[in-house]
């Protein structure tokens, strides 16, 4: 059996964030991958959007993580050279009522520490996104949009010049906690018996899987997963937008919203889907709800410009109980608000 310092489940942006700190600190490390690359789970289906912090409740962990992070993000992307936009992003309001919460939103982000952010009218809105329908907008032009596969590249980068290892067709199978560390055993194509000082446990979906196969941790203690698909669909045709478009979010989640990404192109979502398996399809008959939510806000939305896109699937410890086995859109608000 071979000794190793450091082992980290998972090389999504996570796994190969915390490998390449733990490198940088003069740790040996390798990352463990299943597949037969890195960042092809999750962290390939997602927004890509830089956020500026508005939403998440305040003084909390995850508010201050997400302005210092985004900070520190920017000054990464412009060290490495990884492409990305600072382009902004619109909250719209498109009724009056929905005024009032567009005020209690802009209070709250600035209370999270978000910088620059204005509350435009609707015409002031038109002015920068002429096609948009609002009552009034919430201007952050601190959101952004990032190439989320060279910002893995460039953490793998990094990890790599101070010595990490990544070792792809790699997947735990098994682990246990003995005196002298937590021995591993790695299947796939070479199979390896490994014991490790510290293990971090980064693989996003499969979290627990992997957490209910290391021996000795009680598995009542381990929270329970739950798969939360966010559907997105495509514009066919060119966006007349150059930020990023969200409606005040409701109950039901953010909305839908579009985001561009680095090319120009437009998608809208991700939506909220409970799901009790994990499963990419983009159910086409899910276009209709798109439609009607974005001509909220962009009544020139052409006919049949929506074409099924991608999906993403949120790995979550809370969530409301699915009854059924193919669950269609169900939301809770208490998880769904802060669905991405
Ligand atoms: C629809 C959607 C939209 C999102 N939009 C945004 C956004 O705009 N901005 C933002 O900041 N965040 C966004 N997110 C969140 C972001 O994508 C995730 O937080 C991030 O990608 C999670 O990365 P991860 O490394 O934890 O997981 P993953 O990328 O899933 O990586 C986990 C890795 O572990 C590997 N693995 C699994 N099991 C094993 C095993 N037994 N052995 C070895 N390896 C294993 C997997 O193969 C995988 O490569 C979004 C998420 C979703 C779902």
């Amino acid at each position: 059996m071979e000794d190793i310092d450091c082992a980290v489940i998972g090389a999504g942006v996570v796994g190969l964030a915390i490998a390449r700190t733990l490198a940088r600190a003069g740790r040996d490390v390798i990352v463990l991958e299943a597949l037969e690359a890195f960042g092809t789970e999750t962290s390939a289906r997602n927004s890509e959007v830089i956020h500026a912090g508005i939403y998440y409740p305040a003084g909390s962990l995850k508010a201050r993580a997400c302005v210092q992070g985004r900070r520190r993000l920017y000054a990464y992307c412009a060290e490495r050279g990884i492409a990305h936009r600072r382009c902004g992003k619109l909250i719209v309001a498109t009724t009056a009522a929905q005024v009032a919460q567009l005020e209690g939103i802009a209070a709250h982000a600035r209370t999270n520490g978000v910088e620059e952010l204005s509350l435009l009218s609707g015409a002031d809105a038109r002015t920068l996104e002429p096609a948009l329908r609002c009552e009034a907008a919430l201007h952050s032009p601190a959101t952004g949009i990032i190439d989320s596969h060279g910002l893995m590249l460039a953490l793998l980068g990094d990890a790599q010049d101070h010595g990490a290892m990544l070792a792809l067709h790699s997947p735990l199978l098994w682990a246990r906690a003995t005196a002298g560390g937590i021995e591993l055993r790695v299947g796939g194509e070479e199979p390896m018996a490994i014991r490790a000082r510290t293990v971090v446990n980064s693989a996003g979906l499969h979290a627990p899987a992997v957490a209910a196969r290391i021996e000795g941790i009680d598995p009542a203690s381990l929270p329970q997963g739950r798969l939360c698909k966010g559907n997105y669909f495509s514009l066919t045709g060119r966006a007349p937008f150059t930020r990023l478009i969200y409606p005040v979010p409701e109950s039901a989640g953010l909305g839908v919203h579009l985001t561009l990404d680095l090319g120009g192109q437009a998608r809208f979502g991700p939506d909220v889907e409970w799901i009790e398996a994990i499963d990419y399809r983009v159910d086409p008959r899910r276009a209709d709800g798109f439609e009607q939510a974005i001509r909220s806000y962009w009544p020139g939305l052409p006919d049949d410009a929506l074409a099924p896109g991608y999906s993403g699937i949120r790995p979550k410890v809370g969530g409301p109980s699915i009854r059924r086995p193919t669950s269609s859109c169900r939301t809770p608000p208490s998880t769904a608000s802060r669905a991405w």
